[in-house]
């Protein structure tokens, strides 16, 4: 995966960019549990050149998230495809709702950067929700380049900003 030339547009060089992130990780990590990791960035592959998202189903401990599986959900975003996503809230909710009573619920939304890198934008921060990991793979060419996961260190309107958060498979 390292060989992979990631291009940084100019944008992710901006103040607005630059002011979503935290500089320090996260204590706490991602774990992804049996093939979530492979499927999350198969799905991200698959779908390139435009940005596609999903649900993480698993379970929030004290420790960190546990991912145990990765569900892709249409990104009903089709005007920028490429570079925006907006989960089908009906995706979510069939989800949601198969999963009560079952153990595991919703913690999170992974999404891809099509030829970007792997970290958040102000509009991500803007959909985002405190509890909520928020992997994002950047594939570049058509390949995976890295996987960043992120949680928001606060209510955003409260200034929250996007800390990274070490994962593991
Ligand atoms: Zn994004």
């Amino acid at each position: 995966m390292a060989e992979i030339i990631i291009p940084e547009p100019e944008r992710f060089g901006s103040e607005a960019y630059v002011s979503v992130l935290e500089e320090t990780d996260s204590a706490l990590v991602c774990t992804f549990k049996a093939n979530a990791l492979h499927t999350m960035q198969d799905i991200a592959q698959a779908g390139y050149p435009d940005e596609i998202c999903g649900l993480l189903i698993g379970l929030n401990r004290g420790q960190g998230w546990e991912v145990s599986e990765v569900r892709q959900v249409e990104n009903i975003n089709k005007e920028r495809a490429a570079d925006r996503f907006q989960l089908d809230p009906a995706g979510y909710q069939a989800i949601d709702s198969e999963l009560r009573g079952s153990g595991n619920e919703i913690i999170g939304v992974f999404h891809s950067h099509p030829d970007c890198p792997a970290r958040p934008s102000p509009t991500d921060l803007s959909n985002a929700w405190e509890g909520f990991v928020y992997p994002i793979v950047s594939v570049c060419k058509g390949q995976v380049a890295e996987v960043n996961c992120w949680i928001v260190t606060d209510e955003v309107s409260c200034g929250g900003r996007f800390q990274r958060l070490p994962h593991q498979a």
